[in-house]
């Protein structure tokens, strides 16, 4: 960062403190958010190593993707979406707050990441008129600090959406992956690196990030990893 940057973050910050955004505390650690709150968001560390589903313990494959095996080649997922997550994630998602975005870029960068890192970050792309409505793609804003942080560039505009889909939450697992199949496509270009990961905020059933992973392999990539900041738990729920 430069100098004046650095100067005019400081002048910001004395300006306006850090403040817990869940409870209004002074913030700690560099974020807006204080120790205690920070400690309760819940980790995803025991969970399926294929999938990162939440588990009562760790496993190699849960039960789904021992039925259907996903096409990416890693996922990490290093939170569990629920409470307090899910408040910050919802300011972020549908609130237009970005501060809480940069809290979580912040929180999740900070933890223990894959060992074999990506040539390249491509964020799951919103649909223009989602894009148009909310002002930003959350998936995107999550990915710029983490690539900075691990020296990985990331590339939005090349992974697109070919058309619009409707809202995934209503829908179950079947209905999700129909919803977004072929949704999703890698725009021609200079070849793709071999390893890419594509990033998304949350990972509810996985069937968003399976049809872009299954597009980035159609376009060429070897090795494509999945990351998401938090993954839902959806027992009996596959795809
Ligand atoms: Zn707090
Ligand atoms: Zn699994």
């Amino acid at each position: 960062m430069d100098a004046p940057l650095q100067a005019w973050r400081r002048l910001n910050r004395w300006l306006l403190p850090w403040r817990c955004l869940l409870c209004g505390d002074a913030g700690a650690d560099g974020l807006d958010l204080c120790a205690a709150c920070a400690a309760e968001l819940p980790r995803n560390t025991r969970c399926c190593a294929r999938c990162a589903l939440p588990l009562a313990s760790p496993a190699a494959m849960c039960g789904a993707c021992q039925r259907r095996p996903p096409p990416w080649d890693a996922a990490w997922a290093p939170f569990r979406y629920g409470w307090p997550l899910d408040r910050l994630e919802a300011r972020f998602k549908f609130g237009r707050d970005l501060a809480a975005g940069r809290a979580l870029a912040e929180l999740w960068r900070r933890l223990p990441s894959p060992t074999e890192r990506p040539a390249l970050i491509l964020p799951v792309p919103l649909h223009r008129a989602r894009l148009r409505q909310r002002g930003y793609n959350q998936a995107l804003e999550l990915a710029r600090p983490l690539g900075r942080a691990f020296g990985v560039p990331v590339r939005h505009g090349l992974l697109v959406r070919a058309r619009a889909t409707a809202a995934q939450s209503e829908l179950d697992a079947a209905a999700r992956r129909r919803n977004v199949r072929g949704a999703f496509a890698v725009r021609t270009g200079p070849a793709l690196p071999s390893h890419v990961a594509v990033l998304d905020d949350v990972m509810t059933t996985g069937a968003t990030l399976a049809e872009c992973v299954r597009a980035l392999k159609r376009a060429g990539a070897q090795r494509v990893d999945v990351w998401a900041l938090a993954r839902a738990p959806t027992p009996g729920r596959s795809g």
